[in-house]
């Protein structure tokens, strides 16, 4: 199934590209209802079709993840290795807890009662810059990186609690995980409903921190990752790493890494999407009569024949020269400017040659007054 190529994810949940929040979160409920594998114990073909759906909906469910898979589609995701087909099962659970909770509990009645005051939270996505060079962008490149990792704490299993102890409800937020502050500002006066601090949003607490992690439940380490950068990515795309974002709470799966990339400058081309542009220097006398030129493209030279009388400025397109698209489908066109190139000196046989061509323009009728001595 992993070989099997992805489908579009507007396609895998019917609706159109510009398509609501409301219309994908209702596309992705019916299908949910339709396919979830507590309906259909066994069938690996509703399974695949749900998985396919909570996919569809992990993306296109988050503004910052949907602006992504616009731009750059599946490339976006799953670039590095421990890509989106390695996230566990389980994992696709999380972050859903509100949908589920509107499905089960039209379904099932009631919902899942005794549950604990919040359900397992997805953990937080992080971000990497990562700087590359101009050329790694336009044909991708596979990079180490290492970043600051957050693990689950191993002395206390991500409780926080010393000796095993079990957290219990905050108090400062009564178990919500959620507190409501009010401010004054010029049009009076609002509400704001922020993540408690005392507990992290998770609503529990434990009363003695463990001394290994101070009570965060968590542990940083360094970890060294190989991320592979698709062709054609442009300043300030990123690749998302699945899991390798923070842990998750109370059993949520781990938030993902996005890598960002910072592309260098490159002095001798400009781009624009998938295009790029480029100035050449042509002798004078090639453009007056016409010849072939040698340009310079990102991958070998290549071999321009330019017209008899070719004026400074113009450009030529060389087709398929430019940047691969992220798709994988085509390259864009690298565009030259040709200058005229002045020379800064001269031998004294082209001194001399020159002069004979200035004073042949001075005998040329129509010509003359353009000219000085
Ligand atoms: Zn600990
Ligand atoms: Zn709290």
């Amino acid at each position: 199934m992993a070989d099997e190529k992805k489908r579009d994810y507007y396609e895998v949940l019917g609706v159109s590209k510009t398509a609501s929040d409301d219309e994908i979160k209702k596309a992705y409920r019916d299908l949910a209802k339709k396919y979830h594998p507590d309906l259909h114990p066994g069938d690996k073909e509703a399974e695949a079709k749900f998985k396919e759906a909570s996919e569809a909906y992990g993306v296109l469910s988050d503004a910052e993840k949907r602006k992504q898979y616009d731009a750059v589609g599946h490339a976006g995701f799953g670039g590095g290795f421990g890509g989106f087909d390695s996230g566990s099962y389980s994992d696709m659970f999380s972050g859903f807890g509100d949908i589920f909770g509107d499905i089960f509990g039209g379904m099932f009645g009631g919902g899942r009662r005794g549950a604990r005051p919040r359900g397992p939270v997805q953990g937080k996505d992080t971000t990497y810059v990562l700087r590359i060079n101009f050329e790694e962008a336009v044909f991708g490149c596979e990079k180490e990186i290492e970043l600051s990792y957050k693990d689950e704490c191993r002395a206390c299993r991500g409780t926080g609690g010393k000796d095993g102890e079990k957290p219990v409800t905050c108090k400062t937020c009564g178990g919500s995980g959620e507190v409501v502050s009010s401010q004054r500002t010029p049009f009076g006066m609002v509400s704001r409903t922020s993540r408690c601090p005392d507990c992290g949003g998770t609503g529990m607490k434990v009363a003695h921190k463990c001394p290994s992690c101070g009570g965060t439940g968590y542990t940083n380490t360094r970890k060294r990752l190989k991320v592979r950068i698709p062709a054609g990515i442009d300043n300030g795309q990123g690749v998302r790493v699945r899991g390798e974002g923070e842990p998750g709470t109370n059993g949520g799966g781990r938030g993902d890494l996005i890598v960002e990339v910072v592309v260098r400058a490159n002095p001798d081309f400009r781009r624009d999407g998938t295009d790029l542009y480029a100035r050449v220097k042509v002798p004078y006398p090639t453009m007056v009569m016409g010849g072939d030129i040698t340009i310079a493209t990102l991958d070998g030279s290549v071999t321009q024949r330019i017209a008899q009388g070719t004026q400074s400025g113009t450009r030529v397109r060389i087709k398929g020269k430019g940047v691969p698209r992220v798709n994988g489908v085509g390259r864009g066109d690298l565009f030259v400017d040709l200058d005229v190139d002045i020379p800064v000196s001269l031998t004294d046989e082209q001194k001399t040659a020159l002069k004979e061509y200035r004073d042949s323009l001075s005998r040329q009728p129509g010509k003359k007054k353009f000219f000085g001595k």
